[in-house]
């Protein structure tokens, strides 16, 4: 009769190594207490979904502030899903947010002593474990068709039991090794099954350290562990993985609840500590149809995909920042004391997770962004900017490249002061608020009107640009030269006071706002820009004369 170590040789013959031999090649990492250990373990399926990237981030915080290993292992079992590439893409976009792992897989190389860290380069590792489970009969080969389990699925539906390979209805656990060994031998297919041991009359306690201990129904599923392509499945690859690459901390997507116990049970099996669990909850928003909460879709929303916030230039603190928000409820009040405090002095927790879904909230973003933008100094900003035209916005990369200090002194607007201005969201916003800064891009404004107060009559325009021209200095300081301006639209008879105009409007062309805001249009072409006085300064007396008349032969 033959004995289980022989169907496992039968299966594996050619994996001489032991759990023993694994166990020695990953030894136990040498870290401070409390150091956690963390991973990001996305399949490689395309593009950086916004949920992942607040999967990796609160990964790679727990392992900064507890001065452990965050580390990037590449799940690519799943083959049929897999679309080539875009591990790497997957690594690079994490980059872009300065989630950058200690060790793991890099898309063209790999760091670290626990790898390799591609799940399809670990078969090896995978089947010597298998091959010990069916030597202690805790795994079997089964050889159902698709067809066969479909038929049991209906039965089962029928008969109103709860559906799966369990139990009775594993038709293959009830094979004896011989039965087995035969169907081998004879050319079957086959998959291998972990057989459980498990009861579904039974609860467990598990403990998840955001939602504190739940009650689950205990496993008593024969799952498929290694599939006929010889690779596992995502229960049995991450058993093994984060067991090897000595794990401590599990933080995954509230969707992986499920199957927890399967997970728990396969730790208990191998006689192996599991990890502590975090099911991080899943990013909602509110549905712009309904109105009711669902989760962030890929088909749906333009936010579900990181590169969104890069093409429109958010600032990348910014989206940290926020997506800190969404994580722990704390944040928002620790960055109101702190809005330029470093992010590495908060610390993440825990019990400040909210378990009714996060929320996320563009508007929020928006305001979080600004802050960030409006607390940038210069350099960084204009640092930044640019990064961002390089890939979006060649033109205006171009105008950064050909004069950083000028287009820094314009940015620099009202900025490195006590209270700076909050005028971009992002980068992209930039450019449509300044570009009037440019001469050639003045100058092709001026084939378009200008937005003049359509009240005031061309004759009185042209007379306060001639007298504005005649009297410009720039030499004085803000307020000497805002009281000028008023004395200006007075000469013109603007008031300057706008109660004294609102209770007489008939006697006068308007109040000194108006006649302000002709000398904003003039030079800029725009009703709206940063503060005059400055953006006079940085256009400087010439250039500021040279439009003033090119406008005013213009209005003829
Ligand atoms: N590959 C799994 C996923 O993308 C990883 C889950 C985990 O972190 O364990 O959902």
């Amino acid at each position: 009769m033959a004995t289980n170590k022989d169907l496992a040789e039968l299966i594996f013959p050619d994996i001489h190594e032991t759990i023993k031999d694994l166990e020695k090649r990953y030894p136990e990492r040498n870290l401070p207490e409390g150091a956690e250990v963390t991973r990001f373990a996305p399949s490689p399926t395309g593009f950086l979904h916004t949920g992942s990237l607040f999967t990796a981030l609160i990964a790679w915080k727990f392992a900064r502030q507890t001065k452990g290993v965050y580390f990037f292992r590449l799940e690519d079992t799943d083959q049929k899903r897999e679309v080539k590439g875009t591990g790497l893409d997957l690594v690079r976009q994490l980059g872009n947010f300065g989630i950058v792992a200690n060790e793991g897989y890099f898309g063209d190389h790999d760091e670290g002593n626990y790898g390799p860290y591609e799940q399809s380069k670990r078969a090896n590792i995978y089947k010597v474990v298998i091959k010990e489970l069916i030597k202690k009969g805790r795994a079997y080969p089964c050889f159902c068709t698709k067809e066969e389990l479909d038929e049991l699925r209906l039965v089962q539906e029928a008969n109103k039991v709860i559906p799966g390979y369990y139990g009775e209805y594993a038709k293959c656990r009830h094979y004896s090794v011989d039965e087995a060994i035969d169907l081998i031998k004879s050319g079957k297919p086959y998959v291998i099954r972990f057989k459980s041991k498990g009861n579904h009359l039974n609860h467990i306690r598990v403990h998840d350290e955001i939602r504190g201990d739940m009650d689950l129904t205990e496993n008593d599923q024969d799952i498929v562990i290694l599939k006929s392509d010889g690779l596992p499945t995502y229960h049995f690859a991450h058993l093994v993985d984060d067991h090897f690459m000595r794990t401590t901390l599990i933080t995954r997507g509230e969707e992986w609840i499920s199957s927890l116990p399967i997970h728990i049970e396969l730790f208990q099996t191998m006689g192996w500590k599991a990890p502590k669990y975090a099911h991080l909850p899943v990013i909602m928003v509110n549905d712009k149809e309904t109105g009711n909460r669902r989760k962030l879709s890929k088909r749906k929303d333009k936010e579900a995909a990181t590169s969104f916030f890069i093409q429109e230039g958010y600032p990348k603190k910014g989206i940290i920042e926020y997506l800190f928000t969404i994580a722990n409820s704390n944040f928002e009040a620790w960055l109101m004391e702190n809005p330029k405090g470093d992010l590495d002095d908060f610390r993440l927790a825990f019990d400040k997770f909210s378990l009714d879904g996060a929320l996320f909230d563009l508007p929020k973003l928006s305001n979080i962004s600004k802050e960030v933008l409006a607390n940038m100094d210069k350099k960084t900003f204009a640092e930044e900017c640019l990064s961002w035209a390089r890939q979006f916005d060649l033109e205006d990369a171009k105008r950064i490249e050909e004069n950083r200090d000028y287009f820094e002194s314009i940015i620099n607007i009202e900025r490195e002061q006590e209270k700076p201005r909050k005028d971009y969201e992002k980068f992209s916003d930039v450019f449509p608020k300044i570009r009037f800064f440019y001469k050639d891009v003045f100058d092709s404004l001026l084939d378009t009107p200008f937005p003049f107060n359509p009240h005031l009559d061309k004759a009185l325009i042209k007379e306060v640009l001639e007298d504005f021209v005649a009297t410009l200095d720039l030499s004085c300081d803000e307020t000497t030269w805002f009281a000028s301006m008023k004395e200006l639209g007075k000469r013109h008879n603007f008031a300057d006071d706008r109660k004294v105009y609102k209770k007489d409007p008939t006697a006068y062309n308007g109040w000194y706002a108006d006649s302000i805001a002709i000398i904003r249009v003039a030079v800029s072409g725009s009703t709206n820009t940063p503060k005059l006085y400055d953006t006079l300064k940085i256009l400087g007396k010439d250039e500021i004369i040279r439009r003033v008349h090119a406008v005013s032969e213009r209005l003829g």
